[in-house]
C-alpha cells in the first residue's frame, strides 16, 4: 500500500539537474534528502551525506570543490584507492566480453581463475569456493554449509551458531543473530532473530599476553554446547563494527582445537581483515590456523564491484554434498566483471615491491608503511582530553573516546582537517588506502586527534 502523494507540483529545487544546471549540486541534494535510503539513518537523514563528483588516488572530491583524503578506503573496500588505471583496464577490458551472465549451468575464465587463486592464496586446506554478491550473502552462506554439514552427518540437532561478544557479520537475519547482541541497533531484533550461543569478548590486545581462563572459557563453551551448535563465527583478531577490538591470536588457536574435537565447524568472517589489512594477508595466519570455512568481501574486488566469497574444506564440501547439494544461488553469483577486477586487485596486492631487504609483496611493503606513520601520527592523540584509548595494527587506527562521538561535529572537524573519516558509537578510527602516502596519513592522524575533541557547533 502507497502513502498518498502531496497535491501540486514538485518544487523546481527538486527536479534532475539537466547539462549545464549551476544548480547542479543543490538539486542532487534536495532528492537525495527526499527520495534516497542512506546506511543507518532514517528519513530524511540526520545528517545530510556529502555529494562527490569524483575520487581518484587516495582523494574524494566533493561537488564544492574540496578535496578529502579518505581515511575509510569506503568501508575497507578501496585498498588500491580510486581510478587505479590497472583496475579501470581490468573492468574496461571485461566489458568488453560480457559483463555478466548466469552461473547456474554456465561458467567464465573470470571466476575459474579467482576461485583458482583464492584457493592459493588462503590458509591451506580451503579449496572450494562458493562466490556470491555481499559479505552478508557469503555469511549466509557459511551459515548454511555449516548447518548442511552437520544435517549431513546425522545431527539434526546442531542448529545453533556460537560466537563471542563484540563481534559484528553482517545485518541480514542470520548474520545479525551473531552479532554483538548488545550493540548497535540488533537489539530491536530480540526475539525475532534466533538464538544463538555467545560466549563473552575476547580480553585484552593483541600483543597482550592471553589468558588463561578465557582460554579455557571457549574451550569450556565449545564442549558444554557442541550438541546443539553446528558451528562458531568469529572475525578474526580484529572486531571490526562491533568496537573495532583487536585481541591475541592464541583465542582462535583455542578455538580451533575446541572445535576440531567436536567435530563443530569453525567460520572465519575476514571480510574486513582479508587482504592485508591487520598485517598478515588473511588475519588467521597470525593464528596459524585454517578455518573450514572462510568468508571474504569489501577488498575482494579492491573495492570497485561487490563481491564476495565463502570458501570451505573438502571434507565440509563432501559433508554437504553427501546429503544433496549446497541450496543456495544468487542471481548475480560469480559476476565476470566483478571476479575480472577481483583478478587484477590481488595481482596488484601480490606483485613484488623490491626493498632494501629484498623483494617483499607491494601490500606488505604500504600496510608496514602505514602502521608506522599511524603509531607516530596517533601518538600524541592518547594524551587529549576524553580519550580512552588509541590502538594500531597493520593499517588499522583507532582512537576510542570515553564518551560517544558527536557525529556531525567530529565529521566536520575531520573534513575541515581535509580528511573523510566516518566515526561512530565511542570510535574515531582509519582503514586508509594503501597507496596514502606519509603525509596523507599524517592528516588523517591529525584529522582523527581533531575529531576527537570537536564538540557541537
Ligand atoms: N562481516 C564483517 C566482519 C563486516 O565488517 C561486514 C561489513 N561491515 C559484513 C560482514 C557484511 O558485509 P556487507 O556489508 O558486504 O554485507
Amino acid at each position: 500500500m502507497s502513502a498518498p502523494r502531496p497535491a501540486g507540483p514538485e518544487p523546481t529545487s527538486a527536479q534532475l539537474p539537466v547539462p549545464g544546471d549551476s544548480h547542479r549540486a543543490d538539486r542532487l541534494r534536495e532528492l537525495d534528502r527526499r527520495h534516497v535510503w542512506h546506511p543507518y539513518a532514517a528519513l530524511p537523514p540526520a545528517m545530510a551525506p556529502l555529494l562527490v563528483d569524483s575520487a581518484a588516488g587516495v582523494r574524494l572530491r566533493l561537488a564544492d570543490g574540496r578535496e578529502l583524503v579518505d581515511g575509510m578506503s569506503s568501508w575497507w573496500a578501496a585498498v588500491h584507492g580510486y581510478r587505479h588505471p590497472v583496475l579501470d583496464a581490468a573492468v574496461t577490458d571485461q566489458l568488453g566480453r560480457m559483463a555478466h551472465v548466469m552461473f547456474g549451468g554456465l561458467t567464465h575464465e573470470p571466476a575459474v581463475r579467482l576461485a583458482q587463486t583464492l584457493v592459493e592464496i588462503t590458509p591451506p586446506g580451503l579449496e572450494h569456493v562458493f562466490l556470491c554478491d555481499s559479505g552478508s550473502v557469503s555469511v549466509e552462506v557459511a551459515i548454511k554449509m555449516g548447518l548442511q554439514y552437520q544435517l549431513g552427518q546425522g545431527r539434526p540437532g546442531r542448529r545453533k551458531l556460537a560466537t563471542w561478544r563484540g563481534g559484528y557479520h553482517g545485518d541480514t537475519f542470520h548474520p545479525m543473530s551473531v552479532c554483538d547482541p548488545e550493540g548497535g541497533m540488533h537489539h530491536l531484533w530480540r526475539g525475532v532473530l534466533p538464538a544463538q550461543v555467545f560466549v563473552s569478548a575476547p580480553p585484552g590486545d593483541f600483543a597482550a599476553a592471553p589468558d588463561e581462563r578465557y582460554l579455557a572459557e571457549l574451550d569450556d563453551a565449545v564442549a558444554r554446547h557442541a550438541d546443539e551448535i553446528a558451528a562458531v563465527i568469529v572475525e578474526p583478531v580484529v572486531q571490526g563494527t562491533g568496537g573495532m577490538r583487536f585481541h591475541h591470536p592464541a583465542y582462535l588457536r583455542a578455538l580451533r582445537e575446541a572445535t576440531a574435537a567436536h567435530d563443530v565447524l569453525l567460520i572465519f568472517d575476514e571480510i574486513a581483515t582479508g587482504f592485508g589489512r591487520t598485517g598478515a594477508f588473511f588475519a588467521a595466519e597470525h593464528a596459524g590456523v585454517t578455518p573450514d570455512v572462510l568468508c571474504l568481501g569489501k577488498a575482494l574486488t579492491g573495492g570497485y564491484l561487490t563481491l564476495a566469497a565463502a570458501l570451505c574444506t573438502p571434507e565440509v564440501a563432501a559433508g554437504i554434498s553427501a546429503g544433496g547439494v549446497l541450496a543456495h544461488g544468487p542471481t548475480f553469483m560469480g559476476n565476470p566483471l566483478a571476479c575480472a577486477v577481483a583478478n587484477a586487485s590481488i595481482g596488484l596486492l601480490r606483485a613484488a615491491a623490491p626493498t632494501a631487504a629484498g623483494s617483499v609483496a607491494a601490500w606488505q611493503v604500504a600496510v608496514r608503511r602505514i602502521e608506522a606513520g599511524l603509531r607516530d601520527g596517533l601518538a600524541p592523540v592518547a594524551t587529549l582530553p576524553g580519550v580512552r584509548d588509541v590502538r594500531v595494527l597493520g593499517a588499522i587506527g583507532v582512537v576510542q573516546l570515553d564518551r560517544p562521538v558527536d557525529l556531525a561535529a567530529a565529521t566536520a572537524a575531520a573534513v575541515d582537517a581535509g580528511v573523510w573519516l566516518r566515526p561512530f558509537r565511542d570510535l574515531i578510527y582509519t582503514m586508509p588506502p594503501y597507496p596514502a602516502d606519509d603525509d596523507d596519513i599524517a592528516r588523517i592522524a591529525r584529522a582523527m586527534a581533531a575529531a576527537a575533541v570537536a564538540v557541537p557547533r
